[in-house]
């Protein structure tokens, strides 16, 4: 059995949940019960806070935990980051009122910053030589700099708009983040094992996305141009239809180049053609 850390709402709530339903495992959401066992795969599922999955992973509570990279960094826990999932992408940023003009880094020289992640900030003064006054507030950091709390402020940003409406403007980021399995860095050999085989289920889920599976049938005398034009997995699957004289092909086509690769085929005579969504690709 393993123990894995969620967050309980928020943020990274819907995409933890998405990945592991399509990993195959379905449990309770955090609104029936703050711990729950999955009947798929031998895991129980513990919903906290962001903030709190950090400690939580690295005092044992919990063996892993999706949870931003921005939150490991500020709370400092001794957990390892074992595989970056590519959403709740943000960065966290520094930010002045748009009508303060911004010579570079110095600028934060004497001034007051307000933020919810200190640490991260103190860091980056330390190894910039800048000595400022932090000023942390657990939230609303936006409105510091209009109320006199701030000259400036430290925080989160991921379209800007929020700054935009707050009269603020992004001028140096500090660091980019986005979710990630972390993990105790005591595992015993079961829990990694059954963290292995979750990994390899993330994995080959995160392959197929942005992939589509696509069919079509060619005239036999085109079928060098058809591959030519079709990349995949090893080799595309060429199959001889009923009908002498044409073939079919299926291949996985990158979500970008479908409507590309559509024309293409068209043009060298492909007929129905076919494209579905890919659940999982599995190596
Ligand atoms: P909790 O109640 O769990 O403490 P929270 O209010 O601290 O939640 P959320 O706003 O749900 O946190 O954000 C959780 C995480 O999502 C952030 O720490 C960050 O890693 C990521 N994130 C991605 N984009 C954004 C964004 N635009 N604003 C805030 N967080 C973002
Ligand atoms: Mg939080």
């Amino acid at each position: 059995m393993i123990r894995i850390a969620l967050q309980a709402k928020g943020r990274l709530n819907e995409d933890s949940l998405k990945l592991m339903k399509e990993a195959g495992i379905n449990f309770d959401d955090a609104k029936r019960k703050l711990l729950s066992k999955s009947n798929d795969f031998p895991i129980e599922v513990l919903y906290l806070r962001d903030d709190d999955i950090p400690q939580a992973v690295a005092a044992g509570v919990a063996d892993i935990g999706f949870v931003g990279i921005n939150e490991i960094e500020e709370k400092g826990a001794d957990v390892k980051v074992i595989h970056k999932l590519g959403w709740g992408k943000c960065r966290i940023s520094l930010a002045i009122p748009k009508t303060e003009e911004y010579s570079g880094i110095e600028y934060f020289n004497g001034k007051r910053i307000a933020t919810s992640y200190p640490k991260i900030l103190k860091k980056f003064c330390d190894e910039n030589n800048i000595v400022a006054e932090v000023e942390e507030i657990a939230g609303s950091v936006e409105i510091a700099p209009a109320v006199g709390m701030a000259d400036a402020i430290f925080d989160i940003v991921s379209s800007g708009s929020t700054l935009v409406s707050n009269g603020l403007k992004e001028v140096y980021t500090v660091m980019n983040s986005e979710a990630a399995v972390i993990a105790n860095p005591n595992l015993t050999d079961e829990k990694q094992a059954l963290l292995d085989q979750l990994l390899f289920r993330f994995e080959s889920v995160e392959r197929s996305k942005g992939q589509k599976y696509i069919l079509l049938n060619i005239p036999n005398d085109n079928i060098n141009d058809a591959l030519s034009i079709l990349p995949s997995m090893k080799s595309p699957t060429l199959l001889p239809l009923a009908q002498p004289g044409w073939s079919s092909i299926h291949a996985v086509v990158s979500q970008k180049l479908i409507w590309d690769k559509i024309e293409q085929l068209k043009k060298i005579g492909a007929e129905d053609i076919l494209v579905l969504s890919l659940e999982m690709m599995v190596l």
